[in-house]
């Protein structure tokens, strides 16, 4: 199941969608950036700093590039952990020209000395580099060409203050609709050259647990699936049946999800369980649980956050047939 949820970078290359008008959903979020863009564009100015926040999937490396295309401009793609000195991003900053976007994905594990170094870069566009060591060392001033930061990140509460407070523009990304979600697979389909019915379309989606990336990864095994056994054309039987195959739940919800559930409800009486115990029992990381997992669990009511710990719902106890017991 593993695969479903990792993403295969030349398969969503292929079906990222690279203008507005093709990025479904996020209605909000794509109006204000557009009108961003716009206004900076009439300006002929440079956007201001953007950060994206939401769980894994849902779009924001897809809505960086697009908005990079919108502004003309290049993008820079980079990650958070991947920059281990201030020396990593002078050298990126410095690689910039006017306008050009920098991407930094899981920009809230960035090693604080290095997001310090950031800061001048992203107010003032000037870095201090150090050079020479001992008792010559010493500072000096670069200028740097002014360029759009895009921060991703899953967890923006996670991101320290002074940070967070350089983007212009803040932006959480939500679970998708069923409806929106079976948008984005019929032009999927398209791309990938498989005919799907609209009852196909919908029965992926709504097992897709509210993210595009799944849903596109349910489409790819719905499509082997439809070319070996049926004609290439995806009906709501065939998705069914396919991702029955695949273990796919019928809410969506994955092996890990109903470890999660199980778990509260068999080794914790239902909560409230802490988050570390919680990791060790079910052999996950809690970052992982945290900005993965439970979102969409609270989200659809299946598990609550409280102040003692996580809580398994009524909902939850019924995904396994039981009945929760009496406070
Ligand atoms: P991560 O943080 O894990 O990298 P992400 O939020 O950056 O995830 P993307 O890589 O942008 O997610 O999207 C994953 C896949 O889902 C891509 O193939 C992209 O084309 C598709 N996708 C995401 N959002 C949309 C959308 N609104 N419309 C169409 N396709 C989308």
């Amino acid at each position: 199941n593993n695969e479903i949820i990792t993403p295969d970078k030349e398969f969503e290359q292929k079906l990222r969608p690279s203008r507005f008008e093709d990025f479904t959903g996020q209605d909000k979020i794509r109006e204000r950036l557009e009108l961003f863009v716009q206004a900076a564009r009439q300006r002929e100015d440079v956007l201001d700093h953007v950060l994206l926040s939401g769980p894994p999937g849902l779009g924001k490396t897809t809505l960086s590039y697009i908005l990079a295309d919108a502004m003309d401009a290049g993008i820079k793609c980079t990650s958070g952990p991947v920059i281990d000195k201030p020396a990593d991003l002078a050298g990126l900053l410095t690689s910039l020209e006017r306008g050009d976007v920098l991407f930094i994905d899981e920009i809230h594990r960035m090693q604080r000395s290095v997001e310090e170094y950031l800061y001048s870069a992203m107010e003032d566009f000037v870095i201090d580099i150090v050079i020479d060591q001992g008792p010559n060392a010493r500072s000096v001033r670069l200028n740097i060409q002014p360029f759009t930061l895009i921060g991703a990140t899953t967890r923006a509460g996670m991101l320290s203050a002074p940070m967070r407070s350089r983007f212009g523009l803040v932006n959480r990304l939500d679970y998708y609709d069923a409806a929106t979600l079976a948008i984005i697979i019929k032009r999927s389909a398209k791309i990938l050259n498989v005919e799907i019915e609209n009852d196909g379309a919908m029965e992926i989606a709504s097992r897709s647990r509210g993210t595009p990336r799944i849903a596109n990864n349910l489409l790819r095994r719905a499509r082997d699936y439809a070319q070996v056994k049926a004609d290439n054309i995806i009906t709501a039987e065939l998705a069914d049946k396919a991702l029955n195959l695949l273990d796919i739940d019928d809410d969506g919800l994955e092996e890990m999800d109903k470890r999660i559930l199980s778990c509260i409800i068999n080794k914790f009486g239902g909560g409230p369980v802490g988050i570390n115990s919680m990791s060790v029992s079910v052999g996950e990381e809690s970052d992982t649980i945290e900005e993965v997992y439970e979102p969409y669990l609270i989200q659809e009511g299946y598990l609550q956050r409280t102040a003692q710990g996580r809580v398994a719902t009524a909902r939850a106890y019924a995904k396994f047939g039981l009945v929760p017991p009496e406070k």
